[in-house]
């Protein structure tokens, strides 16, 4: 008897998160700028559709100084207000 054999799927999943698996009620998008130190939360309505957490960043411009945030997090922000229990730093950024 022979294991029955997974169809063979497409990879469905893109490599990373996309910000809608961060429900906005409860988690921040909040870009680090490693140049001057500014941080921003992001307009998920700006963001281009579909790219991931994780190639972000390259699409940003530091409002302050016009460098490119090295950095993005996830902030959970809880059910209300800036709370900051909770930081997940998305590693791989470069
Ligand atoms: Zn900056």
């Amino acid at each position: 008897m022979t294991l029955p054999r997974l169809p063979d799927e497409p990879l469905r999943q893109p490599p990373g998160n996309l910000p809608a698996d961060f429900p906005p009620e409860r988690f921040d998008l909040v870009a680090f700028c490693e140049g001057c130190g500014h941080s921003a939360v992001l307009r998920r309505a700006a963001l281009p559709p579909g790219l991931t957490v994780q190639e972000i960043p390259p699409w940003l411009r530091c409002s302050a100084c016009g460098r490119r945030p090295g950095l993005l997090r996830i902030v959970y922000t809880g059910a209300g207000g800036f709370a900051h229990s909770g930081v997940a730093v998305i590693a791989g950024m470069g």
